[in-house]
């Protein structure tokens, strides 16, 4: 196949393919605002029209709230399904007065397309559409197996898509899934998203009297909850940043070396991050550094703490009761649920009989690993420095993306991907979002040659 015919038709083309990604822009498709509804149903039917238009057998899932848009091209029943994931709902715009144009009448200004959603996702997400459309323009197919889902509800926590993806399995059901929702690590280099942390979140709550009572009459002699509380949660970190917890790091598998080494040439700007957050130096693990620490290292962090008397002036009271809120953060391959089982033993064999506590355990969520050297990532690698100059890097995200966790839950794939071409400094959830025009056409030049090479890779055996 020749590619140079497909990328010099995206270049020729690059107007009409700006008035058609505009035309998704100015759909005001706010997932929050029940005003915007029917906004949403009309993006989503915009798309499954989109999709029809590309050779994809296109419909609409409904659920009991915004649409999801899913449509497929499976006509090699011996080969892997990709599975890539979008979402066409944006998050609300105000403060709006903080715009310098309307959030959805896109404006270019230079090299940047200012409207809301530009990177975050639809800028996103459809670029791998513009490169399918092209391929079907030019060839009259498209090579591999593809099935595409374009969600209306992540910016308000995927409400419904867990009820769809576990009452469809087989209609998801792909080897590889790739999330269009991640980024570059910074403007000029691409990444490629292999890991996430997961989550394990707890309440405690100490209790001293049945009452708030009187700190001059009981003081020094009835047991005060607030001490308790600050007692145990002390009790799970050392002062080098490891928590402390028997059995914590059993399951813990450590970055190897290569992950190190690359973490260490990225472009992490410890400084600038110190000024920009007002703190005067990182806290990290003993020997590890803090970007290490903050993406393939497990943490314990207090999230909220409450309890007493906290109005103005001084009140003078053992308090009845304190509360903390805490999570850890979650490595491969250690899981929420036997986190919590280490911790409970742990508690009970350091907290004296004397003192009452109760620990609620919270929902959690699990780490994701998949190996980078599988075919989805050689494919994108050589794809993309094809087009940036450069190979992406490949990072673990030090949060969790909430519709990996149910791709993995559900569907088992073989691996999961995520990718994007927006930066950091998109103001995604912001005023003036935008998003390059340059990275949105490498993006499709690189999506095509993706495509092309992923496919190539199976027929290559
Ligand atoms: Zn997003």
């Amino acid at each position: 196949m020749n590619l140079s015919a497909i990328h010099q038709t995206i270049e020729e083309n690059r107007q009409s393919v700006l008035d058609h990604f505009f035309e998704l822009l100015r759909m005001p498709t706010i997932s929050a605002n029940p005003d915007h509804k029917d906004d949403l149903h009309h993006a989503a039917q915009w798309l499954v029209q989109y999709c029809q238009n590309i050779g994809l057998q296109s419909r609409i899932l409904h659920t009991s709230g915004a649409p999801v848009v899913f449509a497929e091209h499976c006509p090699y029943p011996n080969q892997p399904v990709l599975l890539i994931y979008g979402h066409y709902d944006v998050q609300p715009v105000d403060p709006l007065e903080q715009w310098h144009t309307p959030p959805f009448d896109p404006t270019t200004k230079g090299d940047m397309i200012y409207a809301r959603g530009a990177d975050d996702d639809k800028g996103q997400f459809f670029s791998f559409l513009k490169a399918m459309e092209i391929i079907y323009s030019k060839t009259g197919s498209l090579p591999g197996n593809y099935k595409i889902v374009i969600e209306g509800e992540e910016e308000i926590g995927s409400a419904h898509f867990e009820e769809l993806l576990s009452s469809q399995r087989e209609l998801f059901q792909a080897d590889s899934i790739l999330i269009m929702d991640a980024g570059q690590f910074a403007r000029g280099v691409p990444a490629l998203v292999y890991g996430l942390r997961g989550l394990a979140y707890f309440e405690i709550t100490c209790t001293g009297p049945v009452f708030d009572v009187h700190s001059g009459q009981f003081g020094g002699g009835v047991p005060n909850p607030a001490f308790s509380l600050i007692k145990i949660l002390s009790q799970l970190k050392n002062d080098q940043g490891q928590i402390t917890i028997p059995g914590f790091y059993q399951d813990v598998q450590e970055p190897e070396p290569w992950e190190r080494d690359q973490m260490a040439q990225l472009p992490f700007q410890e400084e600038s991050i110190k000024k920009e957050l007002g703190i005067r130096a990182f806290q990290q693990e003993m020997n590890y550094t803090p970007l290490e620490s903050m993406t393939v290292r497990p943490t314990f962090d207090i999230c909220g703490i409450w309890g007493g008397y906290t109005g103005s002036g001084s009140k003078t009271i053992i308090p009845a009761r304190c509360s903390a809120k805490f999570s850890f953060r979650l490595v491969p391959n250690q899981t929420p649920s036997k986190t919590a089982t280490l911790l409970l033993e742990h508690l009970k064999s350091i907290v004296p009989p004397d003192i009452d506590y109760h620990v609620e355990v919270l929902p959690g969520i699990e780490p994701i690993i998949t190996d980078p050297h599988k075919p989805i990532f050689t494919a994108f690698n050589q794809a993309i420095k094809n087009h940036f100059g450069r190979s992406p890097v490949l990072i673990r995200g030090g949060g969790s993306v909430g519709v990996a966790n149910l791709f993995k839950r559900y569907l088992v794939p073989d691996s999961i991907c995520m990718n994007g071409w927006g930066s950091p400094d998109d103001g995604v959830h912001s005023p003036n979002e935008h998003f390059s025009i340059n990275d949105f056409f490498r993006g499709i030049h690189s999506t095509v040659d993706f495509i092309f090479e992923f496919q190539a890779s199976f027929n290559r055996g």
